[in-house]
């Protein structure tokens, strides 16, 4: 009995010691467990969003992006539509910042990118985060219904021509350029007008046909295009007030060189760049290229056909 309830003692004893033991271990547990939960949830938010950036390049989209901090792999995206489908373009490692979309198709089509960084913090858990991209991509030349574009831009010059069924009027958005443009010039006591819009093909070819006469083609070929070579049969060319050699130095073509940029058009043909352009100096015509592309071609002081890389020269 003695010995029994001497063993009953050292039991209850042991006993009371392991649940002690056994309470500091889960208390122990618990702790590691909220330990645990805390360093996965600044795991989460340590992933930081990476900022995408796209440059196009002649066959290429190249997409960049910035390290997103504790990121395992990163995951990219094209759409048609902003909250539209995104198909996945690749998936790759934490260390590469950089993809060429080379499977784009037709031209100035605008698409929307999205890259995700992707962290892997405990069993599976996926954080996620995207940004969004918009970019119009195009082929570098292209036909559409006889038209030429380069880089997406609509061209008629010496060696680009345009269909003789080309006959697309006035260009709305060019003409609500030009009116901003006049208004402003009026407020600076300039009176611009336009004198010559809109050419159709059999117009230009009674025109041509009439200096050819007078000048001979030579030089007829240095001021006049030839029908369905004309900048003005693609609707988006203007000549302002005069045009004509007097023109030069008055105070419109003066105002007109110096602002027109600013409503997106360009002097086309400039001083110095006869034999590229293929006609001589002409302060009165402008071209609309719309605001952003008018900017770079001026700041780049080349003409478009430097711009784009183009000849202008008849077969
Ligand atoms: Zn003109």
């Amino acid at each position: 009995m003695r010995q029994s309830r001497m063993k009953t003692l050292v039991v209850t004893i042991f006993t009371l010691g392991a649940i002690i033991l056994m309470t500091a271990a889960t208390s122990d547990n618990n702790y590691s467990i909220k330990s645990n939960s805390v360093s996965a949830e600044s795991f989460e938010t340590s992933l930081t969003k990476p900022l995408l950036t796209a440059k196009l390049k002649k066959s290429s989209l190249k997409l960049n992006w910035t390290k997103a901090e504790n990121a395992n792999e990163y995951k990219i995206y094209r759409s048609k539509k902003k909250n539209g489908k995104y198909k996945k373009l690749a998936e790759v490692t934490a260390d590469t910042l950089t993809f060429s979309d080379k499977d784009y198709k037709g031209e100035r089509k605008t698409y929307f990118y999205k890259v995700k960084a992707i962290s892997k913090s405990g069993e599976s858990t996926e954080h996620i985060y995207s940004n969004t991209i918009k970019k119009t991509v195009y082929k570098r030349k292209s036909k559409v219904h006889g038209v030429t574009y380069i880089d997406g831009i609509l061209i008629a010059n010496k060696t680009y021509k345009l269909p003789k069924a080309y006959n697309p009027g006035t260009n709305r958005k060019a003409y609500k350029a030009f009116q901003k443009m006049q208004s402003a010039a009026y407020k600076d006591g300039i009176n611009l007008f336009i004198a010559s819009g809109f050419r159709s093909y059999s117009y230009q070819k009674s025109l041509y046909n009439n200096y050819k006469a007078r000048d001979g083609k030579e030089k007829a070929d240095t001021y006049s295009a030839r029908a369905g070579y004309s900048e003005h049969q693609t609707g988006l060319a203007f000549d302002i007030n005069n045009p004509s050699s007097t023109f030069d130095n008055t105070k419109e073509a003066k105002w007109l060189a110096k602002n027109c940029t600013k409503y997106g058009f360009i002097i086309r043909y400039q001083k110095s760049k006869e034999k590229i352009t293929g006609y001589k100096y002409e302060s009165w015509h402008i071209r609309y290229l719309g605001k952003s592309l008018a900017k770079k071609v001026t700041k780049s002081g080349k003409c478009l056909e430097e711009f784009l890389g183009i000849t202008s020269k008849y077969k």
